[in-house]
């Protein structure tokens, strides 16, 4: 099998047999990572010989496009694995506000990158499709690192130069994808340091997210290996019971043991935690719970992210309306916690939390359906 192009250790042995000059290996990473290409025809900083040299030993990246499907907020692209397995990234792309918008075409703000770390989730919590096909294996990190830059390259082909010359790339990465990344504990960091290394993505520490459903001994090596780039917990419930119903994981990983952990990371790293929270009608939404989540995270550095639940065939639970998700809010932005309600971006493209694998789920109910008839 051929390695990828970005390998350091695999260019590093061909540079040493073929006696490639170490200027040129600092060609080929900057090709890949500051001009976003990943076909040997556009390196063109290469020459053609070198090239063409490189592709017979090398693939650019370590996945394979199966599908793309897209609306105005999001790309949501299907990967395909070496061994046949689909996962799912997802672009988002965050506009200028309407009101400053010129000839009807709002300039793009920022762009985030959702990836995968696992071929499905082995979590399987209630409310998530993911959860409900099982899991597979861990992605490689270069699978990881692959999806951000393929997205490069996408994003470069789609949007091209920006007003100041340089060009359109991912800023922020969040591990929100398929999986739990604190269960693929070695490649994801591995993955996150080329992301923040200079002379590959060169993305800042406060624009990585790392989302857990909360995996204390991953919390705790965060801390141990200083990984301090932004933590997102998947909390979803502010005691025990209810979080047992909704995350089975909580019955491994107790929520007081959780928040502990949590306190440590917030010590060592000083940064503020950001906690999800699903907004699942008579479930999660309930005004007794918001006073409950304000006692728990009382004293702790916090922001709440409350997230609309978007229903699915696969699983039957309720969306919470508006005016229940904005009283949740007003109880706890009252008791001084800031709180945002998320955007539920790319409803369309069934990509938003909570809805990848909505087609396979969707697909695999319709197979069970046909055999029960
Ligand atoms: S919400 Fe996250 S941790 Fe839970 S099953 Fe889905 S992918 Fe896994």
């Amino acid at each position: 099998m051929k390695s990828v192009l970005f390998d350091d250790q695999a260019i590093a042995n061909y540079a040493k047999e073929k006696k490639v000059q170490p200027f040129k290996v600092k060609q080929i990473f900057y090709e890949m990572y500051k001009n976003q290409n990943i076909d040997f025809d556009d390196m063109t900083t290469i020459s053609k010989e070198m090239r063409a040299e490189l592709a017979e030993s090398f693939v650019p990246i370590s996945l394979e496009v199966d599908k793309i499907k897209e609306d105005k907020q999001t790309t949501k692209i299907w990967f395909k694995t070496h061994d046949g397995h689909l996962i799912e990234t997802v672009i988002i792309y965050h506009r200028q506000p309407t009101k400053h918008v010129k000839n009807n075409t709002p300039k793009i703000n920022r762009i985030t990158l959702c990836i995968s770390s696992q071929v499905g989730c082995p979590v399987n919590c209630l409310f998530c499709v993911t959860g409900k096909l099982g899991f597979s294996r861990n992605l490689t990190r270069d699978e990881i690192i692959s999806q951000v830059l393929y997205a490069n390259n996408y994003i470069k082909k789609k949007f091209g130069k920006k007003d100041d010359n340089t060009l359109h790339a991912v800023r922020n990465v969040v591990f929100m994808g398929m999986g739990e990344p604190l269960l693929n504990y070695d490649n994801m960091r591995h993955a996150i340091q080329v992301m923040l290394q200079q002379d590959r993505f060169s993305l800042s520490k406060r624009h990585i997210t790392i989302s857990t459903a909360g995996i204390i001994p991953g919390i705790k090596k965060m801390v141990t290996d200083m990984i301090d780039v932004k933590l997102a917990i998947s909390l979803h419930a502010p005691n025990q019971d209810l979080r047992e119903k909704i995350m089975p994981i909580a019955r491994t990983y107790k929520l007081n043991d959780l928040m502990r952990s949590i306190d440590e990371y917030v010590k060592a790293t000083k940064n503020r935690i950001f906690y999800e929270y699903i907004m699942i009608k008579d479930v999660t939404d309930k005004p007794e719970l918001a006073k409950q989540l304000c006692q728990l995270l009382r004293g702790r550095l916090a922001h709440v992210n409350l997230i609309p639940y978007n229903t699915n065939p696969a699983i039957k639970l309720g969306e919470s309306d508006m005016e229940t998700i904005r009283e949740f809010q007003r109880i706890l932005e009252k008791f001084g916690i800031t709180t945002t309600v998320r955007d539920s971006m790319g409803r369309s493209v069934k990509s938003a939390c909570g809805q990848l694998w909505f087609e396979k789920v969707k697909w695999k109910n319709e197979e069970n359906e046909d055999e029960d008839d």
